[in-house]
């Protein structure tokens, strides 16, 4: 019979899925999958609506992306970073974050080439990193903070090294990188003449006095730099999927030669609608912050308050929790225990590991706090009884 092709042999369904069904059958309050339970503002619905009814976005769009789109793209990086660019060679829009990392992956990486990973990692960087031929190369983070140490970094450049995908603000720590973590591996890759591929679609959700900076504003990084983001999480419209990708022209190229052979353009109402937020205000970004600043403060005394470890994320909407103290088993053991004893669903880490280094993060599991405070306090009650039932 005929069957599917060796290539996909590997790729089975991620967790999440099973979180999900679990969650479903025993009705748990889902703080598991990183999508929020609300919508970003009607207004941004009102011009996808409008894009419909005048019959602007309903035929095929340019393959880059609708010119409003990027021209709001490259405006945003301007505004927050400085970065010049050209809308119309130097911003490539995809179907959301998801397409972005892998058609810059597929764009940029030559067979053969190594690519190094920081493990944990969001679970679709090593499908594309295969598909394309690269040779995955693994250094782990090691909590309580979430760093690389500088020595195994290092030991992982060599001659055959094509690429680097890092994310910051991280999924799953909340990790975000600082300027002088930035900075060595911006040498490690001029040294070893090494591209960037830099997932910040998490970019706006930075808290404390932590600060996100885009790997391509460090000097002489630009070139060699492609970076990704979405409006899945900056605009709360994660269903729509409208990301994007910018840098040097060159690689954009490489970029655009597979987004024109997958999708070649993607849904035209959606990127009116991101193109008119885009041009909103500092009070929105502020107000977005302010959002998630809150349910973090909610989520994280929550856990501690059930007795399990947490430290404060710098970034992004997860909160990585050490339940070692209170669980014997390892993360799966543990988040199947929270589903049906308590009610409660979270992610393993394991779906963002693919080494051994999957022990690192064996005895924690990933709370996401983009959810409606009332789902993040019903939670909050049910972990109160996490104690009485280990
Ligand atoms: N990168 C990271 C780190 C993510 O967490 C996500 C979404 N969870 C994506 C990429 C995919 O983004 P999009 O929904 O825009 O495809």
């Amino acid at each position: 019979m005929p069957t599917y092709a060796r290539r996909v042999a590997p790729f089975g369904t991620t967790v999440f899925a099973e979180i999900n069904t679990l969650a479903s059958q025993h009705q748990a309050v889902n703080l598991g999958q990183g999508k929020p339970d609300f919508d970003g503002p009607s207004d941004i619905i009102e011009v996808v609506i409008d894009a419909l009814k005048t019959g602007k976005g309903n035929q095929y769009p340019s393959g880059l992306g609708v010119a409003e789109l990027r021209e709001g793209i490259a405006h945003h990086q301007e505004k927050f970073y400085g970065l010049s660019l050209n809308p119309n060679t130097q911003v490539q829009v995809t179907c959301g974050a998801s397409e972005g990392v892998y058609a810059s992956i597929l764009g940029v990486v030559n067979e053969g080439d190594e690519v190094i990973l920081l493990e944990p990692f969001f679970d679709t960087y090593l499908p594309a990193v295969l598909n394309a031929g690269g040779i995955p190369r693994y250094v782990p983070l090691y909590p309580p903070t979430w760093s690389f140490d500088r020595d195994e970094l290092r030991a992982a450049f060599n001659e055959g090294t094509g690429a680097i995908i890092i994310n910051s603000p991280h999924n799953p720590t909340g990790r975000v990188f600082s300027r002088g973590e930035l900075e060595f591996i911006a040498e490690l890759c001029q040294e070893h003449d090494v591209i960037v591929i830099s997932d910040e679609v998490y970019e706006h959700l930075v808290y404390d006095n932590h600060r996100h900076i885009p790997m391509a504003t460090l000097p002489n990084m630009f070139e060699r730099t492609l970076t990704i983001s979405s409006a899945a999480k900056t605009f709360s419209f994660t269903g729509w999927k409208v990301g994007w990708v910018t840098g040097h022209e060159t690689l954009v190229t490489g970029v655009w030669r597979i987004h024109q052979n997958i999708t070649f353009s993607i849904n035209a109402p959606a990127q009116y609608g991101i193109a008119h937020a885009l041009g909103y205000d500092e009070a929105y970004y502020q107000s977005l912050h302010a959002l998630y600043d809150g349910k973090r403060h909610l989520l994280l005394n929550a856990l501690r308050e059930s007795g399990l470890k947490a430290d404060a994320p710098q970034g992004a909407f997860y909160i990585m929790t050490d339940f070692s103290e209170l669980f014997d088993g390892n993360a799966e053991d543990f988040a199947r225990f929270l589903i049906t004893e308590v009610g409660v669903a979270t992610i393993p880490p394991s779906t963002f590991y693919c080494t051994d280094h999957a022990h690192i993060g064996s005895k924690h599991v990933r709370f996401a706090f983009c959810k409606n405070d009332d789902v993040i306090h019903k939670a909050a009650e049910r972990l109160l009884t996490l104690k009485k039932k280990v």
